[in-house]
């Protein structure tokens, strides 16, 4: 089955926000009107996803028949007989043409609404980890549901799945917030839209609550949509927190102005970065368009750098080979060699590289 773009968009916008997921933590998902899940595999980062990757579809049915019969056998088994009867059921139960593994997490979303988001937020566990996280939790959300720790997996969901019920039956209709002790935070709704306004939402509610703020990670979101926009694509993009990078940035800002020496700077970082004056500054971004018909795959913007591309793994790549770039430039600059001197790639070399790399491309998908 192929994942409805808003899943794949809504794991993407979370992904690529460090403040809310990290690694290859965080999961999403779907649920279709006949009775299946889409979760996101394990092993797989929640920026990698797209429509040919990163979920496995769930038969909900047995999956929840299977889930009665663990809670009722959970009394009698060891931890680790539990995790295994888990295991076993959860191979059962997902697409049998599918080679990734479910989540270990694709318990917990059984029981909720049509989309699913948990993240392992800073600000939700800087709440989460202290001792009186419930009543924190509960002052600010009085409809949420805080579930105690337990360890990740089946453990947690069967913790989840009674209050779940009970919930449902005191409200009404089942939670969209859960609160998770010493780990993170589920949104689940009937709407991609609603859970990613909801994610939000509570993130800024806690900021506030903190007097803090992590608006430079929501940045990432800013720049991705406004590339996204102008051309038509559905990348993510990293905001760099690199030491060496800041200082370049704040210091030597011309380097970064420097065409490719040689071609894997061209290859990830694009033949020129984009400056852009501030974050709704499209017309740049337009022009870099009309200019060189491609995207940027570095961004520079109040002199913080944003790396763009299709999962934070490749923003990355592309953030340590513009380092390289740079750390060459720097060596010989300090040694009295001024970028005048140095050789730059031809424009015409620069342009058949880049189109070598659209062709690949284009043979990749
Ligand atoms: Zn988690």
């Amino acid at each position: 089955m192929t994942p409805p773009f808003d899943l794949i968009e809504l794991s993407k916008w979370a992904g690529q926000r460090f403040d809310l997921v990290q690694a290859g933590g965080g999961n999403s998902s779907y649920k279709t009107e006949d009775g299946q899940m889409l979760i996101k595999a394990s092993g797989i980062s929640l920026s990698e996803v797209g429509a040919a990757q990163g979920f496995v579809s769930i038969d909900l049915a047995p999956l929840r028949k299977g889930l009665t019969k663990l809670h009722k056998q959970q009394e009698s088994l060891e931890k680790g007989d539990l995790e295994k009867a888990a295991e076993e059921l959860l191979m059962k139960v997902k697409d049998k043409n599918a080679s990734a593994r479910p989540s270990i997490e694709t318990f917990l979303h059984a029981y909720l609404d049509t989309y699913t988001l948990h993240t392992h937020g800073i600000v939700v566990n800087t709440l989460a980890c202290r001792k009186n996280w419930r009543e924190l939790f509960t002052e600010l959300y009085p409809e949420s549901l805080c579930v105690a720790y337990k360890t990740v997996g089946i453990e947690l969901a069967l913790e989840l799945e009674p209050q779940v019920t009970s919930y449902i039956k005191a409200h009404g209709k089942k939670p969209s917030i859960i609160f998770l002790q010493n780990h993170g935070l589920i949104v689940s709704a009937a709407t991609a839209q609603e859970v990613k306004f909801l994610t939000e939402e509570v993130t800024i509610k806690i900021e506030q609550f903190l007097k803090i703020t992590n608006n430079t990670y929501r940045l990432t979101s800013v720049i991705s949509e406004s590339v996204n926009a102008v051309f038509g694509l559905n990348k993510v993009s990293y905001l760099s927190c690199d030491a060496g990078l800041k200082e370049l940035i704040t210091n030597a800002k011309p380097l970064f102005l420097q065409k490719p020496f040689f071609p894997d700077t061209l290859v990830y970082c694009g033949s020129r970065l984009l400056i852009l004056s501030d974050f709704n500054d499209t017309d740049t971004m337009n022009k870099f368009k009309e200019n060189f018909g491609d995207y940027p795959r570095v961004i520079i913007c109040n002199d913080l750098i944003f790396f763009v591309a299709d999962s934070v793994r490749k923003a990355r790549e592309i953030e340590e080979v513009l380092k390289f770039h740079l750390s060459v430039l720097v060596v010989n600059v300090t040694q009295n060699i001024a970028p005048q001197d140095l050789q730059f790639l031809e424009d015409e070399e620069l342009k058949y590289l880049a189109a070598m790399e659209s062709e690949k491309y284009r043979q990749a998908v």
